[in-house]
């Protein structure tokens, strides 16, 4: 099965407006102590803060973690 994982970046343009905390969908950003927290696990990879972000502090991306395959018998069998 593939394997794929949201990582969000935010860079040093965030100038912590709070646009990207009111319009995401999952709760996925937070404000807390002066600072953007970030629970990428809820992320659902819509994009929409990246384009709403007005100092386009945010990067979204889907990692493709490689896929794993488990071999459940070995395939000698017919290859005699
Ligand atoms: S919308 Fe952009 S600038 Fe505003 S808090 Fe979010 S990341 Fe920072
Ligand atoms: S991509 Fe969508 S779900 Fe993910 S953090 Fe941005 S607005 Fe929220």
């Amino acid at each position: 099965m593939s394997n794929f994982k949201v990582v969000i970046k935010v860079t040093s343009k965030c100038n912590l407006c709070g646009e990207c905390v009111k319009y995401c969908p999952t709760n996925t950003f937070e404000i807390i102590n002066n600072e953007l927290v970030i629970h990428q696990e809820r992320c659902i990879y819509c994009r929409g803060c990246e384009v709403l972000c007005p100092n386009k502090a945010l990067k979204v991306e889907l990692l493709n973690e490689g896929l794993e395959i488990t071999i459940k018998e070995p395939l000698t069998k017919g290859f005699t």
